[in-house]
């Protein structure tokens, strides 16, 4: 090739680079310039790694854009990346862990004061709708406590979406139960928190926001709502119309997030 046709070329690849995707190798030649709002230099950095490792195994399974787009959009990518980082840390797992005081029955994590209960995915969300929904008019947590999540059983106090709770659930934790009842009442002891694991799980489903600019929405949703609208007896979609965040709720979560350290 001639210098001119090189140049061609090269300004041709870029402007692939910079334009709508059409297959999984184009979004991931995007990943370099996609920023993770609110979460701080380091863990987006952390989460393009984990993003980019991602799509280089969709290319080489062959995944169309639509598919790996569809897993990017609904978080699903953000859980199993947040579980792989979550993984690692219980490698070597940090006093937050070894020392937990956290056990069945002990709710006062559950206590969702502000409404919201946590920033969640739209495969988390649907997940937590299909489990609770059959129990759909039961007597619910907020039989406990009027702020509980109504994922609870009132009586014994046990998370009856065990299996289908969301990452926000599963990176709670706390050294302290007397703190975590004193802060479920507004209070603001120390010894409880979230696992530094969690911040990459928001900073991947950040990153993938702005990858998919242009090709598909990444909500998040209001984890309480969730769970008061399977329980209330609406349908699914209903529930996660409702319970759909504005979009700054994301960035805001990183920034939480990012400022709180993780455990
Ligand atoms: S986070 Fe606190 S309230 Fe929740 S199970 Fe652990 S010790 Fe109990
Ligand atoms: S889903 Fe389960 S673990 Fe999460 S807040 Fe509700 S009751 Fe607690």
């Amino acid at each position: 090739m001639n210098s001119r046709t090189d140049r061609r070329a090269a300004g041709k690849s870029q402007g692939k680079a910079k334009g709508r995707p059409t297959t999984v190798a184009d979004l991931r030649a995007r990943l370099d310039r996609a920023r993770a709002a609110g979460a701080g230099k380091d863990a987006e950095a952390r989460a393009r790694r984990m993003l980019a490792a991602y799509l280089d195994t969709a290319v080489a399974h062959g995944l169309s854009l639509q598919q790996a787009a569809g897993e990017l959009a609904r978080g699903q990518a953000a859980v199993r990346l947040g579980d792989v980082s979550r993984d690692a840390l219980m490698q070597n797992p940090p006093r937050a862990v070894t020392e937990a005081a956290c056990a069945e029955g002990c709710a006062f994590c559950c206590i969702l004061q502000g409404g919201d209960g946590g920033t969640i995915t739209e495969a988390e969300a649907s997940r937590l709708h299909d489990a609770l929904s059959p129990l759909a008019g039961q007597p619910d947590g907020r039989g406990w406590h009027p702020a509980a999540c109504p994922a609870l059983d009132p009586e014994t106090r046990a998370c009856r979406a065990y299996e289908a709770r969301p990452t926000i659930c599963r990176s709670f934790i706390s050294t302290d139960a007397e703190a975590c009842r004193v802060n479920a009442e507004g209070g603001a002891e120390t010894g409880a928190g979230l696992l530094g694991s969690h911040l990459d799980y928001l900073a991947v489903h950040a990153l993938s926001r702005d990858l998919l600019k242009g090709l598909a929405r990444v909500p998040t949703y209001a984890m309480a709502r969730i769970a008061q609208g399977a329980i209330d007896g609406e349908d699914r979609a209903t529930t996660l119309d409702a319970a759909r965040h504005k979009p700054r709720a994301l960035e805001d979560a990183c920034r939480d997030a990012a400022k709180a350290g993780g455990r």
